[in-house]
């Protein structure tokens, strides 16, 4: 008799429907006086619309037999200060539970939250648990509304401060403080948020705000021959191993799709924001997402590879991005270098310096320090040296061609190579290393200083240190940090995290020790 799960359909069928619900009658006959026909009649009236108070839902799920079982709530499970749980779903699942089996239009007569209310120094009530309760319940309310279900009021429980009928007046339900000896009103903070919902009939909710969220990722890391245990130690990977090579800290690539930590598109994948919410990066006329950013450590030397430019790939991978990438030393030891182009002056010197392995001679190895920045178009030779982290930024594209891997072998194998299409797609003569090059020590502290500029993206670096503004006005922006700590616009933030600003993010407020990489792509 306690299961208060059956407490809607018991009294709203016969109202409803004209009838008692079978399992009902069968559960309490013990309990029931005598139905007749004519009570039936006069309960089961011709109604215009059905009113239902929702406040919270029970957790039930399906016992072996089938049967509804209670599920406990977490310790610590949020509750309203009458010690309601506090649960927006239900007012989803139980809209959409009247007006499926109901066949008449619903007023929602009563929904709200006790809060611990008091008035502060400066003479206001601030009750920003109020205004996130019925942030996340009109949110529920409107995913049901958006799915079908007729819903024609809701009615806020309540205006005023008021005597409760169950414990009169030792709560506090309304938007507006009364102080009951002096009967002074004062608006709560909730009161003028609420103003607001109802002029922008319901725009101003989180909801339909995706595009003032911060959309943190949950990076996905990989394990690679090569790789080791900083990414786990210093970049905050929670995967296991000595072995992790790259951490995809923004990516909606099949092979690595991050999943949004927090917010309105929590759980999701990121490359289903992408399909789903367009405007939430600017609308761009690309077909998938255009970036993939992530960290690599290279505990060892990396194959020498190269990859197609976008014509190249489209035409021999399966429509595929070509790859364009670049890279902005983390960490590396003092003497460090790494392969970047190479000395053929023609195809045919290119050719021959590869067959006969003639790779000292080929190879173009430069010095590298922290800071340094390092553009690598399509058709150059490349290469990671041991002992380097890097931050590698690139076209969403995973087409690599392996030119030489210094004759290891994998399993007792040697890797694949990929040759021909290395020699269809190289580059002769490279470009010169200075235009590839850039160091970025330089630029102003506190300003997103943009390091590179071209056609498939533009990447910046900010240094924050104490305070930092910038308006985020570009279709969106990726950003990772780097190194230190700190906070943006009220999130904590530190070394290792990566997220995306929406298009129409609008101001970006940073402050703490600590340095980020962002990208974007050109409109
Ligand atoms: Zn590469």
């Amino acid at each position: 008799m306690d299961n208060w799960a059956w407490n809607v359909s018991w009294f709203s069928d016969p109202v409803f429907l004209g009838h008692y619900p079978e399992e009902g009658l069968e559960r309490f006959a013990a309990y029931l006086p005598d139905i007749t026909e004519s009570d039936m009649r006069l309960i089961h009236q011709p109604l215009d619309f059905m009113g239902q108070n929702i406040y919270n839902g029970y957790c039930v799920r399906a016992d072996a037999n089938g049967e509804p079982e209670a599920i406990r709530r977490v310790p610590g499970h949020p509750k309203t200060a009458i010690g309601w749980p506090v649960t927006p779903e239900a007012l989803y699942y139980g809209i959409r539970f009247l007006t499926e089996r109901y066949p008449l239009p619903l007023y929602i007569t009563e929904n709200g939250m006790a809060c611990h209310d008091l008035v502060s120094s400066d003479g206001r009530v601030h009750d920003p648990n109020r205004i996130a309760f019925l942030d996340a319940y009109l949110g529920a309310m409107q995913r049901a509304c958006e799915e079908g279900s007729e819903v024609l009021g809701y009615f806020l429980w309540t205006f005023l401060d008021n005597f409760e009928w169950v414990n009169g007046y030792q709560e506090r339900f309304g938007i507006v403080y009364v102080d009951y000896t002096t009967q002074q009103r004062i608006a709560k903070d909730s009161a003028f948020w609420y103003q607001k919902v109802m002029e922008t009939n319901g725009a101003l909710l989180s909801c339909n705000q995706p595009m003032k969220q911060i959309l943190f990722l949950k990076p996905v890391c990989t394990h690679n021959i090569w790789g080791g245990r900083k990414l786990r130690e210093e970049f905050g990977c929670s995967e296991e191993g000595d072995d992790l090579g790259e951490c995809w800290g923004i990516s909606a690539h099949p092979n690595g799709d991050g999943v949004v930590r927090s917010g309105v598109f929590a759980g999701k994948k990121l490359s289903w924001v992408w399909e789903k919410h367009p405007e939430v990066f600017g609308n761009l006329d690309y077909d998938r997402f255009p970036l993939l950013t992530k960290v690599i450590d290279a505990r060892e030397d990396l194959s020498i590879q190269v990859h197609p430019d976008d014509a190249y790939a489209q035409k021999w991978e399966n429509g595929s991005f070509g790859k364009t990438e670049c890279w902005y030393i983390l960490d590396c030891p003092k003497d460090a270098t790494l392969i970047l182009g190479h000395n053929a002056a023609t195809k045919e010197e290119l050719a021959s310096m590869i067959h006969e392995g003639r790779w000292r001679e080929l190879l173009r190895e430069i010095p590298v320090k922290k800071g340094d920045f390092i553009q690598i178009d399509p058709g150059t030779v490349h290469a990671i040296k041991g002992g380097i982290l890097l931050l590698e930024t690139q076209q969403n594209s995973d087409i690599t061609y392996r030119v030489y891997d210094y004759n290891r072998l994998s399993n007792g194998v040697p890797r694949e190579l990929h040759v021909e299409k290395s020699l269809d797609v190289i580059t002769v003569p490279a470009k010169p290393v200075q235009e590839s090059v850039k160091t970025s020590d330089a630029g102003e502290k506190n300003e997103l200083c943009m390091l590179y500029d071209c056609p498939y993206y533009q990447i910046f670096r900010i240094q924050v240190q104490g305070r930092a503004y910038f308006e985020q006005k570009y279709p969106f922006l990726s950003m990772s940090v780097i190194e230190g700590d700190g906070i943006i616009n009220g999130y904590p933030v530190k070394k290792g995290m990566h997220f995306l600003l929406p298009c129409g993010f609008g101001r970006a407020e940073l402050s703490g020790e600590m340095i980020l990489i962002a990208s974007t792509v050109r409109r």
